[in-house]
């Protein structure tokens, strides 16, 4: 199974896709989190990306592209893969889709979790007093916002003109969501396995 999970800042991609990965048996690969691992190793990438993060701007594509292929083709993702928060531009979809094409691959199903704009600055400044990340700032929140509206909601025209879209309402309870996309997979013909 090799699926995007696409949607706003806040929108619960991340825990999403931590329930999700045992259950299909791929593995969850976001690019913020290797970003952040990156940072906080220090880096010479890390470094880099650091500030860019902070403010809420996206990652240069020349320091993104090589980490991804990097990630995507070792051995745990040769079967499948979640990707989360990747592609986020139409440039990175192009850049995905010739990857995938290169090994004969292709994307079989793209989620989106729908959560209107307030609940999601709700959830990342609820997640700001949490856990203090650095780009969950008033400014970086705006930003991030922004850039999905602008830059990566359009993506959504193109994986929707393959019919590989799946709009998922993003409200509710973690169980509940993660049924509806795991009922959105099931339609698809990808089960869960039986443990789940
Ligand atoms: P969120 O979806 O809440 O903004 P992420 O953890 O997915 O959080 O991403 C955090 C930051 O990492 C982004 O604001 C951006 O700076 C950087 N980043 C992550 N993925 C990408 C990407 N595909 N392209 C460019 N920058 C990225």
């Amino acid at each position: 199974m090799r699926l995007v999970l696409l949607g706003a800042p806040g929108s619960g991609k991340g825990t999403q896709a931590t329930r999700l990965k045992a259950d299909l048996g791929v593995p969850h690969i976001s690019t913020g989190d290797m970003l952040r691992a990156a940072v906080a190793a220090g880096t010479p990438l890390g470094l880099k990306a650091k500030a860019v993060m902070d403010a809420g701007q996206l990652v240069s594509d020349d320091i993104l592209l090589g980490m991804l292929e990097e990630r995507l083709a070792q051995d745990d993702a040769r079967g499948g893969f979640i990707l989360d928060g990747y592609p986020r531009n139409l440039a990175q979809v192009q850049h995905l889709d010739a990857f995938l094409e290169e090994r004969e691959e292709a994307l079989d199903a793209v989620i989106v979790l729908a959560v209107p704009r307030d609940e999601s600055i709700a959830r990342l400044h609820k997640r700001a007093a949490e856990q203090g990340r650095a780009d969950d700032t008033n400014d970086a929140i705006s930003a991030r916002l922004a850039i999905y509206e602008n830059e990566t909601a359009p993506i959504l025209d193109v994986y929707g003109s393959r019919g590989i879209v799946d709009e998922i309402d993003g409200v509710g309870s973690l169980d509940e969501i993660t049924d509806r996309i795991a009922r959105a997979l099931d339609a698809r013909g990808f089960a869960r396995s039986a443990a789940a």
